[in-house]
């Protein structure tokens, strides 16, 4: 497969989707993101890397880190993690209050932001520095170490994520929430606002593609075992309230964030991440989403 001149047939083909979308404006930094980047690439487990455009510009990667967490959490917590989290696609927006109050401080999967607030709860109490320990296995991960947080993204965020912080509080009004909410909501902002370019995140991916063998990085080690349970809960709850579109028209495990990033993976073929800002109605990257469907649509290939 000529991979190379598949991504460049694919960026011609989502050129003319350029300017539709907006993008996420509801965190003040990121606002300032210039909209009309567009990068991709591609990793396969033989070790060839494939990149067009800017694939090598950082952005935040938002909500794709709430992977990296998962990773983190089920390596030192194990099954009893789910005690805490549930493993269900929520039906719902990713910031949704009203499913949390009914599930009585349960959230519905690791991804929506309940259920990711909890994974950093449960980071605050397993590791000694989580900031520096999340920031090194992400690194290990992506074999760069100037991948960083971006504090001024993190700070814009706590000032202006009151529906996070109402989140976090009910949580732990459930006591489902051990730590202050203040330094729970602070490590969770810390932990969107890591900065990767699509090249970075290929690689970092690949470890959850090519689980052949052991995974172990940066001291978090998981089984072959666990790491297809955690894609099969980036299939069902990788993509907001759009995962079954996803599934339908791209087939892969995956994780958007809202700053207009995708990772996704091929099990034991590739990693593939794409980024372009302008995000639509349901949070996922217009230009991304479409790159991916006419990469699986193109190999006539997804886990499916
Ligand atoms: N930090 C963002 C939030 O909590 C992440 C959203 C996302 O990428 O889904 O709203």
């Amino acid at each position: 497969m000529d991979y190379q001149k598949l991504l460049e047939d694919i960026y011609s083909q989502v050129l003319p989707l350029a300017g539709e979308g907006k993008v996420a404006d509801y965190i003040p930094a990121l606002a300032k993101v210039s909209p009309d980047h567009f990068g991709m690439c591609l990793n396969n487990v033989d070790g060839e890397v494939f990149a067009i455009k800017d694939a090598d510009v950082r952005f935040s990667i938002q909500s794709i880190s709430k992977v990296f967490a998962l990773a983190m959490c089920l390596a030192v917590k194990g099954e009893t993690l789910w005690k805490r989290v549930g493993k269900e696609p929520s039906g719902t927006a990713f910031n949704s209050l009203v499913q949390l109050e009914v599930e009585h401080g349960i959230p519905r999967n690791p991804f929506i932001n309940a259920g990711a607030l909890v994974l950093a709860d449960i980071m605050l109490t397993s590791f000694e520095n989580p900031e520096e320990e999340f920031l090194a296995f992400v690194r290990e991960l992506c074999g760069s170490e100037t991948v960083g947080y971006n504090d001024e993204v993190a700070l814009s965020e706590r000032e202006t994520g009151f529906l996070n912080a109402a989140i976090v509080n009910l949580l732990k009004y459930h006591k489902n929430i051990e730590c202050d909410v203040e330094r729970v909501l602070r490590f969770y902002f810390q932990m969107c606002s890591v900065e990767m370019n699509c090249m970075e995140l290929a690689k970092a991916f690949l470890a959850f593609a090519d689980h052949g063998g052991d995974f172990r990085h940066a001291g978090i080690e998981l089984t072959r075992s666990q790491i297809k349970r955690m894609n099969a809960i980036m299939q069902t709850c990788g993509f907001y309230d759009e995962a079954g579109e996803f599934s339908y028209l791209v087939g892969l495990p995956g994780k958007s964030g809202v700053g207009g990033g995708i990772a996704a993976i091929h099990p034991h073929r590739y990693a593939v991440a794409v980024w372009s800002p302008r995000l639509n109605s349901k949070g996922n990257s217009v230009m991304g989403m479409k790159a991916l469907e006419i990469l699986t649509t193109e190999t006539s290939e997804s886990i499916f």
